[in-house]
Parts: C-alpha cells; sequence; structure tokens
C-alpha cells in the first residue's frame, strides 16, 4: 500500500483523529482504536515503511529507538510494575493488517503464550 492511501500516514498526517500518547521527530504513538487490552498503544515511524520486511540498514538507528520507547510508553502507562508486550506483526499469516510499521505495546492484563 503506498503512503498516499496507508491509514498510519493519514493519522500522522493529522487527517485521521487519534489520541496521542508520545511524539518525537521520528515517531508517533497513539492508541489503538480496537484494544486489545486495557493499554494498547501502537508506535509507529513518521517515516512510512511498510513492514519488518521493508526495513533497510539504514533504519537501525530508527528500530533501535522504537524498541528503547516501548518500555518508556508502558512506564508512562503504569506498566512498569506488571509488565507489557511487545509485538510486530510483519505479513499476512503473523495478521498484519495496516501496511505501515507500527510495535504494538499491550499490557494491563494477564497474556498467554503462545498467542493465537
Ligand atoms: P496489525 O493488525 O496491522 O498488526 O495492527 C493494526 C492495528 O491498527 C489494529 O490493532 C487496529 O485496531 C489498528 N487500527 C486500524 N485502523 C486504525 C485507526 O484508524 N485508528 C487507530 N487508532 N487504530 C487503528
Ligand atoms: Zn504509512
Amino acid at each position: 500500500m503506498s503512503e498516499d492511501n496507508c491509514i498510519f500516514c493519514r493519522i500522522l498526517a493529522g487527517e485521521i483523529p487519534s489520541t496521542k500518547v508520545y511524539e518525537d521527530r521520528l515517531v508517533y504513538a497513539f492508541r489503538d482504536a480496537n484494544p486489545q487490552a486495557p493499554t494498547h498503544v501502537l508506535l509507529v515511524p513518521k517515516e512510512h515503511i511498510e513492514s519488518l520486511n521493508d526495513a533497510a540498514q539504514g533504519d537501525e538507528a530508527l528500530l533501535g529507538h522504537m524498541l528503547r520507547l516501548a518500555p518508556k510508553i508502558a512506564n508512562q502507562e503504569g506498566l512498569a510494575d506488571s509488565g507489557f508486550r511487545t509485538v510486530i506483526n510483519t505479513g499476512g499469516d503473523a495478521g498484519q493488517t495496516v501496511w505501515h510499521l507500527h510495535v504494538h505495546v499491550l499490557g494491563g492484563r494477564p497474556m498467554t503464550w503462545p498467542p493465537g
């Protein structure tokens, strides 16, 4: 899917409303519209990257930044003691539905393993 009709690019452009949790020069985090846990935040790069399959060597600093932000967002959401889960779905079998790379940050309830 191209940048033009990407839902998350439209959220980043302010064309679709979202509830901001965190923002900096490189990334934006907002609440999932269909939360799967009491806390369900999506962390996305401001640059349109379709999935982990499309992340290049030049994106390594961005990916590292996003992973380091996950616990900061979790702590901001009060999940420091209880724990949280980070998920990046890549491709159809993993259940990726929005083709703009995103890290799910989920918490606020016990979770099972393996995931469904
Ligand atoms: P995926 O299935 O690709 O890993 O995750 C996509 C996520 O984006 C889903 O959890 C879905 O609920 C969320 N989502 C889809 N459209 C919107 C939207 O317009 N606004 C928000 N806040 N979340 C969305
Ligand atoms: Zn996009």
